[in-house]
């Protein structure tokens, strides 16, 4: 329990059929009670059960019907006594609903802090808690799914069942280490091996299905580069048209650059445009100069890069072959459409690790493949299937998790080093407790929960 009380608006801001004002902490019925006017006193509402009222100004004059329902600690979202007043969808009188909360001693709620308060009261562990932003901000039904497996408790079940079984073989390796003089290990390095490489192969298992939750979620940042009137924003208004795109940018991207989303298997592929590449049709490398263009690719997971394909070869193809050499990147020649004027074996020889395609930006053609391509050279050629949401923090927390008992199991078969194996075993154990929230640290918790939404 925290002691105050917050009230936030938790539906969306602007004009819609009703608003709804969240209100949590100890006094929160007490607060709408006192700015709702029930049939009954608020003391003798019933927990769960909708009323209707009215919610009066500062005179008591009314403002609005609304509909009030409390849920009683710590049978609510967040685990304390929690009351929602809904009101008419404006923003004006939610906004004079959040007021007078506020006028009755609550705190605004900061972002994220019910959904913190659910995490701190145990109603939520911290992966649950990240996957209720993952259903928030899920732009695919796929990506809707895997937040919804986390929010459920997927992923939270296979990391406590490798806790659990981190917690029995660090104990049976610590019996060895308190007593060495009965000089025959409690377990001995073959065994405690082969139960760390299970468990490696287990979190392996869990990162690739994480892997593809965070690509569902945060999807894949796409830099198309290319000389002017080589077609790529031909190829942008093809690839939207034919997907009939979910148009929504990100939140958390940058201004100076234009983003076009569009799924493709569930996974938003962010095509950035640098804005210069866009509105000036001509010059626009010059314009924009190789500063911004290496900027756009720093940016990207990919680099799609388009050639005019009747057009030759030439000193700034050279260049660009060069620098996208060592990243990784898509290489589409345009145009296919047209008599071909590129000498492809050059290309080749140019790129000859890369994938190379012929598309046709005005003809809608190789457009499919192309998008397969983009996704598999960043998510791999695995399945897609069984993604579980997860955020960048956590996905680091799994690599290292899975790198520390690579380290233990090091030292149990070749070192013959319990004790080394014991360290990295806690290494591990730490890895999955910030996954699951099993620590105290609130400025990661600030952190986490700062990326909400206010209200949620
Ligand atoms: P950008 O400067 O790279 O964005 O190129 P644009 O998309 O503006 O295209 C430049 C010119 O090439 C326009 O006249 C397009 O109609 C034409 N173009 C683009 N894609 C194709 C294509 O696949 N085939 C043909 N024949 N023309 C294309
Ligand atoms: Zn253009």
């Amino acid at each position: 329990m925290f002691g105050d009380t917050i009230a936030a608006i938790s539906t969306a801001w602007g004009d819609g059929g009703i608003s709804i004002i969240r209100i949590s902490g100890p006094d929160s019925l007490s607060v709408a009670g006192d700015i709702v006017r029930t049939a009954k006193p608020t003391e003798d509402l019933l927990s769960r059960f909708m009323y209707n009222g009215s919610l009066l100004d500062e005179g008591g004059n009314p403002i609005d019907e609304v509909l009030l329902v409390s849920f009683r600690a710590p049978k609510s979202y967040t685990g304390e006594d929690l009351t929602e007043i809904h009101c008419h969808g404006g923003s004006l009188v939610a906004q004079r609903c959040l007021e007078r909360c506020l006028q009755k001693g609550c705190r605004h709620a900061e972002p994220g802090e019910f959904t913190r308060r659910a995490f701190e009261n145990g109603r939520l562990d911290l992966a649950q808690a990240e996957a209720v932003n993952g259903i928030i901000h899920a732009r695919s039904n796929e990506a809707l799914k895997a937040a919804s497996r986390t929010l459920r408790g997927e992923l939270s079940r296979f990391v406590r069942e490798l806790y659990d079984e981190l917690l029995s073989l660090s104990a049976e390796l610590e019996v060895g280490i308190d007593f060495p003089e009965e000089d025959v290990p409690y377990i001995d390095d073959q065994e405690g091996s082969d139960r760390i490489e299970t468990m490696i192969k287990g979190l392996q298992d869990i990162a690739d299905r994480c892997t593809t939750g965070y690509l569902l979620r945060e999807g894949i940042r796409v830099a198309l580069v290319g000389r002017p009137n080589v077609g790529k924003s031909s190829l942008l208004n093809s690839l939207l048209k034919e997907s009939r795109a979910i148009v929504t940018s990100i939140p958390g991207t940058t201004r100076d650059v234009i983003e076009e989303v569009f799924t493709h298997k569930g996974i938003p592929l962010r095509l950035m445009d640098t804005a210069g590449l866009r509105t000036t049709p001509s010059d626009e490398v010059e314009a924009i100069g190789i500063e911004r263009t290496a900027q756009a690719m720093d940016k990207s997971d990919v680099v799609l890069w388009i050639l005019d394909g009747s057009e030759p070869i030439g000193d700034f193809e050279r260049d660009m072959a060069t620098r996208i050499s060592d990243r990784p990147h898509i290489v589409a020649v345009n145009k296919s459409d047209l008599p071909s004027g590129l000498d492809g074996s050059l290309l080749v020889s140019l790129l000859p690790e890369s994938t190379i395609l012929n598309i046709s930006a005005q003809e809608q053609r190789g457009l499919e493949e192309l998008k397969e391509a983009l996704v598999e050279m960043v998510a791999g050629t695995g399945t897609l299937e069984g993604g579980l949401n997860a955020t960048a923090r956590q996905l680091e927390e799994l690599r290292s998790a899975i790198d520390s008992l690579g380290a233990s199991k090091e030292a149990l078969e070749h070192h013959h080093d319990q004790t080394l194996a014991a360290a990295g075993l806690a290494e591990t154990r730490k890895a999955l407790e910030r996954i699951l929230g099993l620590f105290d640290d609130d400025s990661l918790l600030d952190t986490v929960f700062s990326r909400f939404c206010i209200g949620k």
